[in-house]
């Protein structure tokens, strides 16, 4: 069994013995990928104490084959049913599966092809091992947050006055597929003016204006990891003074959460203490959402950096750091890093300029 998914399904195993399970379905599609590297949209994983066992339908056994030939695999349309059935015929009693994953619906067909069986909730183990990344799967998140530097240094100069929010979020995603990205992280927001004081505005046929803000925020995916970048501009003139306030309170803010960044460094402290920065500058309301969360096989995973956060930062989590000031009616500005928590200063994977740029 090759490095690193034969470490990864030992990690998980002994989880599943510290809360004595015998054995765990895992239905998350992104953590079969995880555990196994077979990416496929109808997958469940049997992991058991001595072996794992891969059900996926036929459009993807062969992609499965060569993606894993490790592992064995069964043909099902139902693969947690089938999979159930093959835990309850080895006599398996206490079967773990993935509460948040699966529909009531689907609990009732596992119940059901695995009468015999205790299905017991086994919280989120493998979201938990994911966490903590490998330096293959850093790579990967790094190629991801070049390909998006690259592109956002392409784009600007192409940047105009009069050229739609639309026209613009399209050239930018054509320039992240041309740099060699698989995907898009996310759908690119492209916020301009007004728009650009809602944190998650999806991109219009509005023409960009002279003296309108500019938000973008956006990111290539590479190999199943995301990058995940954020800047704001100013275009067609020199800032106005609130502009320029907003702009380098955020950025102030942003700093400040980049550098508390560090193993041990409580999710909730680090969101603390970058906005008390906005809080003391009277923009405390509107900075509605979360510091940062991690990035990885999904754009938004752990650990989430909120106030109401639990938890610390671990060393080799890549996590992003944006906070936002956000005035309706008139604009906003997010400032967002994709970095990875190490020992002694987070090192930066995204790494555009951070100044108030004035474009077109
Ligand atoms: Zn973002
Ligand atoms: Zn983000």
């Amino acid at each position: 069994m090759p490095h690193p998914h034969a470490a990864r399904l030992d990690r998980l195993r002994q989880l599943m013995a510290a809360v004595g399970l015998d054995a765990m379905v895992v239905a998350s599609l992104v953590n079969v990928r995880y555990l196994t590297g077979v990416a496929s949209s109808n997958a469940a994983l049997l992991v058991e104490h001595d072996g794992a066992l891969l059900a996926t339908d036929g459009r993807y056994l062969v992609q499965a084959a060569a993606q894993a030939p490790w592992l064995r695999q069964l043909e099902a349309r139902d693969c947690l049913a089938a999979l159930a059935a093959v835990a309850a015929g080895a006599g398996i009693v206490r079967l773990g599966f993935e509460a948040h994953h699966i529909s009531v619906e689907e609990h009732g067909r596992l119940q059901a092809a695995a009468p015999s069986a205790h299905l017991l909730p086994a919280g989120h183990p493998v979201e938990e091992l994911r966490t903590v990344k490998d330096p293959d799967e850093i790579e990967l998140v790094r190629q991801a947050c070049q390909i998006s530097d690259y592109a956002l240094a392409a784009l600007l100069p192409q940047v105009r006055v009069g050229d739609t929010e639309r026209a613009t979020a399209v050239r930018l995603e054509r320039l992240m597929i041309d740099a060699g990205a698989e995907d898009l992280a996310f759908a690119t927001i492209v916020a301009a003016g007004p728009n650009s004081a809602v944190p998650h505005h999806t991109p219009t046929g509005r023409p960009i204006e002279r003296g309108d803000l500019l938000k973008i925020d956006f990111g290539a995916r590479v190999g199943g990891y995301h990058a995940d970048l954020t800047r704001t501009f100013v275009v067609g003139g020199p800032p106005a003074d609130w502009q320029q306030e907003i702009h380098g309170m955020v950025r102030q803010a942003q700093r400040t959460g980049r550098q508390a960044l560090a193993p041990g460094a409580g999710l909730a402290h680090v969101d603390a203490l970058a906005r008390q920065v906005i809080v003391a500058a009277g923009q405390g309301p509107g900075f509605g959402h979360g510091l940062g969360h991690g990035v990885g096989l999904e754009i938004h995973e752990a650990p989430m950096m909120g106030p109401a956060a639990t938890g610390t930062l671990e060393a080799g989590s890549p996590v992003t750091v944006e906070p936002g000031v956000y005035l309706p009616g008139r604009g906003g500005v997010r400032i967002e890093d994709t970095l990875v928590v190490r020992d002694g200063p987070a090192e930066p994977l995204t790494t555009s300029s951070r100044e108030l740029l004035v474009l077109g």
